[in-house]
């Protein structure tokens, strides 16, 4: 009969409580809520978390589920007939009936699919609108952009990967009105060194936390006018780019 390597198990166990322990302050120091437990459901009212940015990009897979939470918002949305064709196919656009406040993009033909709307929501709930009361002391009246659909590769190249532009999973924004008239370019701004450049950087940082990808005027000269923001599908990982 073997002899049980009472030791070996031992020091096993010591192991398994160190680790026990470490996951329990871990745990206690960062005080996980549901929006950073990867299995919740997406709330749109909950606070952004750990695992809102995956959620988001998880919506891609599953266009009923989508249009539901987009629902939850009180917002008309009018999901598009599907368009496109082979990489440029689009099933899940939707576009904010006009004269509701609650996702202004201009302009009003913008469709973006119904992630980047859900993930565009959150972004002007949570950080646009209360950065730009904190910093410029006026709401936002209008999110301008330079489109969201377009049938093309990355960069406009004639080879290489597809742009999420193609699939309209991703928007340019390219400034924001103001409801007192002022309006804030992320061109003529974002080097500014004013209050306007720090509402441009603070809303960078927060769609940062959102979506897959997010690049602006720190990242490259093709992006000195809007900042660029995409839900590419990046695996379980789910990492993300900020630039
Ligand atoms: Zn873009």
């Amino acid at each position: 009969m073997r002899i049980p390597n009472i030791i070996g198990w031992a020091r096993r166990l010591v192991w398994l409580a160190i680790v026990a322990f470490a996951l329990l302050v871990a745990f206690a120091w960062v005080k996980p809520g549901r929006e950073d437990m990867p299995w919740t459901p997406l709330s749109l009212s909950e606070p952004i978390g750990m695992s809102t940015a995956r959620k988001i990009a998880a919506l891609g897979d599953d266009r009923d589920q989508c249009l539901a939470l987009l629902a939850t918002s009180g917002l008309e949305f009018t999901p598009s007939e599907p368009f496109g064709a082979d990489q440029c196919r689009v099933e899940n656009a939707v576009r904010a009936q006009s004269g509701q406040p609650l996702l202004p993009l201009a302009p009003a033909s913008v469709a973006p699919s119904c992630p980047m709307a859900t993930g565009l929501l959150i972004w002007q709930t949570q950080v646009v609108q209360p950065e730009a009361q904190e910093i410029l002391g006026a709401k936002v009246r209008q999110i301008e952009t330079f489109g969201s659909y377009s049938c093309r590769r990355m960069y406009g190249r004639s080879e290489g990967a597809w742009s999420e532009h193609a699939t309209a999973n991703a928007l340019d924004v390219s400034g924001f009105l103001l409801a007192d008239g002022r309006r804030i370019s992320v061109l003529r701004d974002w080097f500014g060194g004013d209050e306007k450049a720090l509402f441009l950087k603070r809303v960078r940082d927060g769609a940062c936390e959102l979506f897959s990808t997010t690049l602006s005027p720190d990242y490259n000269a093709a992006h000195a006018d809007h900042l660029h923001l995409d839900l590419a599908d990046r695996g379980a990982m789910g990492w993300r780019a900020c630039r």
